[in-house]
């Protein structure tokens, strides 16, 4: 080729690239059309001279590793994530983290299970009988459980199953809205059902459900307001008052209690537990299994068999219904002796977590601060989780985030917090590497490191979470 030729003339070709052993692999990964795309990229630089012709084909070698290495780092499209914001229950990280127990039954139930099969007759067996028997194990005063996609798909058949085209009672100071626009009344109306409230925003008593009662009444609904608290001059109706009424007036009486302890927790006095709420006389409970129950993305119904049963024959549950790797991460978060990271997390002893703390920030001479983490996923509002965190500038958030592996601090009032509540101790080395990069890449001195403990964080309050 002459020296005059247009060097343009040596980038190599789409076919003879595409030919390299190398980019044939990629292509196996990242699917042809990708490597394609990578390639003509490539090509696309070298013509407007931003590329050497002759460096075209390590480009596309190296922007094809990248790649794939960055598809390896996100299976399923998902990037995990190192949850340094104090809030257990993060909605918008998933959720419960999932239990070694939990998480090694999912892998299980991706193959061919006996979901639906007795191993020993050769027949069609029910659906998730081993997630019913852990439940009601978990939850004496249970008769019968039902198990369902979550818990906006539980009150959605029990309203449908028991109040469509019916009424049905509910305190106006508990028609509430838990996140991302979800609101509970405009799902239970969207049943066909219709709200009758009772009562006003700070204060229902039992003799405004008495006098809405009437023949056009599906069921009674308590709803634990979960993200929320009504302070000062409130009365409410609790389910052992309506338990006399419902009976007498012969109406199913309902509890959604959100967040899904199946039995009482000493941190959480205020928590509501599906087993405490039956013994107080609901004829059905329902709750989530990704809160503070620490399971799967699932809806608990628990209560009165022949109202259990009522549900489960009805149309609507076939299309809600639990699919079986949520039955098998449930039975497993269920039957699991060791707490779930759920659990663990929130009783996090304090001395552990300043000890782990403190080494986080003389590792990257940070100060440490007092840090409240929240319980999350609208349970608990006005708990705080006393704990501790390291205290980088506010620059370090985004590096946090695109770090590996990626980490998401909580930036309150201006600072950069990393809480350790929410990430195991096993994970302390990978976030003192991204902690590192970050600040490094956030290009910002931190403070001397050994800076004593400052002033106790009044005033902080996590994110609205359901
Ligand atoms: C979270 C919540 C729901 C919805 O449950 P999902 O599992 O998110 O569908 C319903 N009711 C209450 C009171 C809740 O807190």
């Amino acid at each position: 080729m002459s020296s005059s030729a247009d060097p343009r003339r040596e980038i190599p070709r789409t076919d003879q690239l595409l030919a390299h052993p190398q980019l044939r692999a990629a292509a196996a990964d990242l699917g042809a059309d990708a490597v394609r795309q990578l390639v003509h990229a490539a090509q696309q630089s070298a013509r407007q001279g931003r590329l050497a012709p002759g460096a075209v084909t390590d480009a596309v070698l190296s922007a094809a590793g990248e790649a794939m290495a960055n598809k390896a780092s996100r299976p399923g499209g998902l990037t995990p994530v190192l949850n340094a914001t104090g809030v257990v229950v993060h909605t918008n990280l998933g959720r419960a983290p999932l239990s070694a127990a939990a998480t090694a039954a999912l892998t299980t139930a991706a193959g061919y299970v006996d979901v639906e099969l007795d191993l020993d007759t050769g027949t069609r067996s029910g659906r998730g009988t081993a997630a019913r028997q852990a439940l009601l194990h978990a939850c004496p005063a249970a008769a019968a459980a039902l198990v369902v996609n979550n818990g906006a798909a539980a009150l959605l058949l029990a309203t449908t199953a028991l109040a469509a085209g019916r009424e049905v009672v509910v305190s106006r100071g508990e028609l509430i809205e838990i996140g991302a626009g979800f609101r509970l009344p405009d799902l239970i109306e969207s049943t066909g059902a219709r709200l009758r409230e009772v009562g006003t925003a700070n204060r229902t008593h039992p003799r405004d459900y008495a006098a809405a009662i009437g023949p056009d009444t599906g069921c009674l609904l308590k709803i634990h307001p979960s993200n929320f608290r009504v302070n000062g001059f409130t009365a409410e109706a609790t389910i052992a008052d309506l338990r006399p009424l419902a009976t007498e007036r012969g109406v199913p009486l309902i509890a959604d209690l959100g967040s899904g302890l199946l039995r009482p927790d000493p941190l959480l006095p205020d928590e509501p537990d599906a087993d405490t709420a039956l013994t107080a006389g609901a004829d059905l409970v329902i709750a989530s299994g990704d809160k503070l129950l620490g399971g799967p993305q699932a809806g608990l119904l628990l209560g009165r068999a022949d109202l259990i049963d009522r549900l489960a024959h009805h149309p609507l549950a076939r299309a809600v219904r639990a699919d079986k790797l949520a039955l098998a991460a449930l039975t497993a978060t269920l039957t699991d002796g060791a707490g779930t990271p759920t659990w663990q997390a929130l009783h996090a002893d304090p001395e552990v977590l300043r000890r782990r703390t403190e080494a986080l920030a003389k590792a990257v001479g940070a100060p440490v601060v007092p840090h409240d983490g929240r319980v999350g996923g609208g349970g608990a509002p006005g708990v705080p989780l006393a704990g501790w965190a390291v205290q980088l500038p506010p620059a370090a958030a985004p590096a946090l985030r695109t770090a590996q592996p990626a980490v998401l601090p909580r930036v309150h009032h201006g600072r950069c917090l990393i809480d350790l509540r929410c990430i195991p101790a096993a994970d302390d080395a990978r976030l003192l590497a991204a902690v590192r990069s970050a600040v490094a890449a956030a290009g910002h001195p931190v403070a001397e490191a050994g800076l004593p403990v400052v002033a106790a964080d009044s005033g902080s309050t996590a994110p609205a979470e359901a």
